[in-house]
């Protein structure tokens, strides 16, 4: 059974990059018929807060990414304090006494020598007594999981291929604090192993904490998870834009963005498949596939998600969108308008032209008789049928026009616009008196 897990830090809401982490961990897990687990990542206490754990529930509930199990770390540190014990007694976790400007000092000297900054594991030479000094001296130790220099660290990644990492290159790394709170490294494993996690999907921002991880999950005598490690989002102009970083589902929603545009934009961005805009994302799920991934940062651009949101805005039925219509926008009126819509809320403009009145401009002098004419002949035509037709046909015999003379007074006069929906779904939701009243008011009759 494919395990996946999404596992946001509740230290603010979600945005476009973290949402297409969440969105590929729940397009695989449910393309295999696995589970999707949301996993909080708040051993943080200070910089957690319950709002932001509520945001992201929220959020992806809207986006329709509604996990199959929720877990909190928070609820796990007896867990984790039982495997650090293990991991420590076993000789994997070593206590480590060097101050915060120590550590820069021993790194700048690195440097210096042209050397890389790996820790020196000077900790690793205390004697019991050195120890016994320090901690006299109410210095507290920090922990740091000791690497296997000898154990080469390598992996075949689902997105970028054969990975390998020298132990030696690589510093010990800090896993908890001299306060005794968790860094995200081992609980993330231990979550991992004991959640039954089968492919962790994350941005490859962690690639070097999976060489970590990997190590760990040796110490810890398991197999690890599949990895896939997808490319970074940039803006459109190629960069990682601050705007990217704080763009949320609220602002997203705010436009009239529709989660299934998100979704559709989002599953294929990066990839070898084109965009499909689909209001229903079986299709996408199915055919969701690592393969596809490629290893450039994949662009997002504003403009392409309102295209495809458009797109899906013309698919919507009315049921989907009833909610948010204005009161008295039937089915007819939806259907009549959506194919110019580029959010659902525009729907209410269209509405509010049905309704009137409207601010038509002053019309061609040309055309006051012609409008005259159309208002008496709106006045005797069967609105039974197809009103626009009849009129326009009955127009065109009684007048010789046709083509954009015959059409453009018309719709600036019933309308007030020069474009919008098409005249025939929309004349019989205007209705008999009006139209009449709207054409003679034109005609400066
Ligand atoms: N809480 C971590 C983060 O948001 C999780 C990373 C992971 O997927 O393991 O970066």
């Amino acid at each position: 059974m494919i395990v996946t897990r999404f596992a946001p830090s509740p230290t603010g809401t979600l945005h476009v990059g973290n949402i297409r982490t969440a969105l590929h961990n729940w397009m695989f897990a449910r393309a295999h018929g696995g589970r999707f687990v949301l996993r909080i990542d708040d051993t943080d206490a200070q910089r957690s807060e319950e709002r932001f754990v509520d945001a992201i529930r929220a959020d992806l509930a809207w986006l329709g990414l509604v996990p199959d199990a929720e877990e909190r770390q928070s609820a796990r540190f007896e867990r984790y304090e039982a495997v650090f014990d293990e991991l420590r007694v076993a000789g994997h976790i070593y206590p480590a006494y060097e101050t915060a400007q120590e550590l820069d000092l021993k790194r700048k000297i690195a440097r210096g020598r042209g050397l890389p900054p790996v820790y020196d594991r000077a900790a690793l030479a205390l004697s019991d007594a050195d120890r016994a000094a320090l901690e006299a001296d109410g210095t507290r130790p920090h922990w740091r999981f000791r690497l296997d220099h000898d154990a080469p660290i390598a992996w075949d990644d689902l997105i970028r291929g054969a990975q390998a990492f020298d132990p030696r290159t690589m510093s010990d790394p800090v896993i908890r604090r001299a306060d005794g709170s968790w860094l995200y490294m081992l609980p993330s494993a231990i979550d991992d192993r004991d959640m039954g996690v089968t492919h962790v999907v994350r941005g490859e921002d962690h690639v070097t904490n999976t060489a970590l991880q990997l190590q760990m999950f040796a110490a810890m005598g398991v197999a690890p998870p599949a990895f896939a490690h997808e490319a970074l989002l940039t803006g459109a102009e190629g960069k990682l834009s601050k705007r990217l970083g704080s763009l949320g589902v609220e602002a997203l929603r705010d436009e009239g963005i529709e989660p299934a545009a998100i979704v559709s934009l989002l599953a294929r961005l990066g990839t070898s498949q084109p965009v499909e805009p689909l209001a229903d994302p079986a299709p996408l799920v199915a055919a969701f596939d690592f393969a596809h991934f490629g290893r450039a940062p994949a662009r997002f651009d504003e403009r392409e998600l309102a295209q495809v949101n458009a797109r899906i805005v013309h698919q919507l039925a009315y049921d989907a969108v009833a909610d948010r219509l204005p009161p008295g926008m039937d089915a007819a009126a939806w259907e009549a308008v959506r194919p110019n819509l580029a959010t659902v809320a525009e729907a209410a403009d269209w509405w509010a032209v049905v309704e009137g009145p409207v601010d038509a401009p002053a019309p061609d002098p040309d055309d006051a008789a012609y409008l005259r004419e159309a208002a008496a002949i709106a006045r005797t035509i069967d609105w039974g049928a197809d009103p626009w037709h009849a009129l326009t046909a009955a127009l065109k015999d009684a007048t010789g026009r046709k083509g954009k003379p015959l059409f453009l007074p018309l719709r600036r006069a019933l309308t007030g616009r020069d474009h919008g929906p098409d005249m025939a779904a929309l004349l019989p939701l205007i209705g008999r008196e009006r139209a009449v009243a709207r054409l003679d008011s034109n005609s400066g009759a």
